[in-house]
């Protein structure tokens, strides 16, 4: 996938990368393109329950805030689950 610079940032990489992004460990073009394909796909998230707190997360990232460590620490562990395999149960409360 790396080299093919014509893709779009795809649903499952977003997730790989949110630890970068949240980390504030991804270079700034990146950090672009993954701002950007959050806004633009909320399926992306929303399959995933994310959508509400990482919105929240992107915004705080790359505003002054610094990210609150609790809500930080909660999308992290919603990523472990789903890299894991534990789908979302249907209800479920979101983050
Ligand atoms: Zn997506």
């Amino acid at each position: 996938m790396s080299g093919d610079q014509s893709n779009p940032t795809d649903c499952s990489e977003v997730l790989d990368r949110l630890y970068e992004y949240l980390d504030r460990e991804m270079p700034d073009g990146e950090c672009e393109k993954f701002q950007e394909h959050i806004d633009e796909c909320s399926p992306c998230l929303e399959k995933y329950g994310l959508e509400q707190s990482v919105k929240k997360l992107v915004k705080r990232c790359c505003g002054q805030d610094d990210v609150p460590s609790d809500l930080r620490a909660k999308v992290l562990g919603r990523i472990d689950a789903i890299r894991a395999g534990d789908p979302l149960e249907p209800g479920t409360p979101g983050l």
